[in-house]
């Protein structure tokens, strides 16, 4: 019998022994290939040297140094990293272990700013509809998904969801991408004066939406909007590429594409590529001034947080992004999985969508692709689609998210970065084979 407590816990796993490039190895010699990354995560895939060595010439040095006593060589060289490839004023970095610990954060620095700036009234975190921040109670609070929500509800904060901005349910007909991308960033300012805007302290959002609605890019003009509204209101924009970021879109910041800065952003999951734990909160240097001349103290901390070996990781994973050129990578080998998607899955019946940025890309099924109905949740097709792809021998990710208060179903693709053509034909193949399979079910 196994001691460990399992996310599901009527299930028996495989036991993971190996990783070669795309692939994980079971105990059985069983490959998988990681379509999904796990949940976006490994972005160099599971065997990289240059990862490897660099985590085990930090080990030989200093395994652990608490940041109340010491900064590292490999934290700091990470934060230089990052800040010289960071959109904006980003220039602070705040390392963690985690994406929960990195939106913590970003919630906490922003109520933090406002009372250091002597307006503590600002107290209201406005978030959005489908969206997920995290699993702890601060990051639940703010996120919008109602599965994961749901048995937590008394003892979650009480925070604002604005409809999210979601093309291929929300937009009209006859409406432009461009139209429809400001009207759904007006509701940011409808809640912002509902609420009072020397109420409101932050605003909080992924980029391109990941584990709740399947990889759904913002319209042309959405962020721009959102960014002038914020500006205009004095509202910080916390922006969390906790699993579009780290590159997985093409460019190292999703936002980049979106033509804007936020004033705090959070990354984790391709931050480490799953050779360490580690998650990070950006903030400009606005922010850190008001705090550092204020009270002097962001008074929030972790034991782990800046952790040698971890930073160790994430530096040797950006450095192999940044000196490898896998942001040209990124963008060709996600254009031709597109291509692909749309090629095979593109006519099929129950394909509503396909959509994307890169190696981040979304496929949503529909019972009616007329009406956009989704299946009846009893059916839990992209459960389902899990099982039978993994089966096969590929990892995709499965979610159920809300859509007009029923739940939807998606798959969520994020392969590693150093995919090859082949291993995209493979992809595509085992998940429409998998669709079939859950379908006949
Ligand atoms: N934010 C986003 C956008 C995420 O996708 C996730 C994880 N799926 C998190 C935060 C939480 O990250 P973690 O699981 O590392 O705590």
């Amino acid at each position: 019998m196994s001691h460990v407590f399992p996310r599901h816990c009527h299930k028996t796993l495989p036991t993971a022994s190996g990783g070669d490039g795309c692939y994980l190895i079971d105990s059985t010699g069983k490959r998988y290939l990681d379509g999904s990354g796990g949940a976006a995560v490994s972005c160099l895939g599971h065997s990289d040297p240059q990862v490897l060595d660099a985590i085990r010439d930090q080990l030989d040095r200093v395994a652990f140094a608490h940041t109340g006593f010491f900064t590292s060589d490999p934290a700091e060289s990470l934060a230089d990293l990052l800040i010289a490839n960071a959109p904006g004023d980003l220039d602070r970095v705040y390392l963690v272990s985690g994406g929960s610990e990195a939106t913590e954060a970003a919630i906490k620095l922003a109520r933090q700013y406002w009372v250091e700036k002597g307006e503590p009234e600002r107290k209201h975190l406005i978030a959005r509809k489908q969206s997920y921040h995290g699993n702890t109670i601060g990051a639940l609070s703010a996120g919008g998904n109602e599965w994961r929500r749901k048995q937590f509800g008394p003892l979650l904060l009480e925070m604002s969801h604005i409809d999210p901005c979601y093309a291929y349910r929300n937009q009209r007909g006859g409406e432009s991408a461009e139209t429809y991308g400001v009207r759904a960033a007006d509701a940011l300012e409808t809640e912002i004066l509902r609420l009072g805007p020397e109420t409101v302290m932050a605003f909080i959002a992924e980029p391109v939406v990941g584990a709740t609605a399947g990889a759904v890019p913002a319209a042309p003009g959405y962020f721009k909007r959102i960014r002038e509204i914020c500006d205009r209101h004095g509202v910080l924009l916390i922006l969390d590429e906790v699993m579009c970021g780290m590159g997985r879109t093409g460019t190292l910041f999703a936002c980049e594409q979106d033509g804007v800065a936020p004033d705090i952003a959070c990354i984790a999951k391709g931050l480490g590529a799953g050779y360490q734990p580690i998650g990070a909160m950006l903030c400009t240097s606005a922010i850190y001034e008001a705090i550092s001349q204020g009270s002097g103290f962001f008074q929030h901390g972790h034991t782990y947080m800046g952790h040698p070996v971890a930073a160790a990781a994430g530096h040797a994973v950006l450095s192999a992004i940044l000196e490898r050129d896998l942001l040209a990578r990124v963008q060709t080998q996600g254009a031709l999985l597109d291509r692909r998607l749309r090629e095979v899955l593109g006519p099929h019946p129950h394909v509503g969508d396909i959509r994307g940025r890169g190696l981040f890309r979304g496929v949503e099924l529909v019972s009616d692709r007329e009406s956009k109905a989704p299946f009846d949740p009893a059916r839990g097709l992209a459960a389902k689609i899990k099982s039978a792809a993994f089966e096969a021998g590929l990892i995709c990710y499965p979610m159920s998210g809300t859509i007009d208060g029923r739940q939807g179903d998606h798959i969520l693709l994020a392969p590693p970065f150093i995919i090859s053509d082949a291993q995209i034909d493979e992809l595509v193949g085992i998940l429409s084979g998998a669709i079939e399979t859950a379908l006949a079910h």
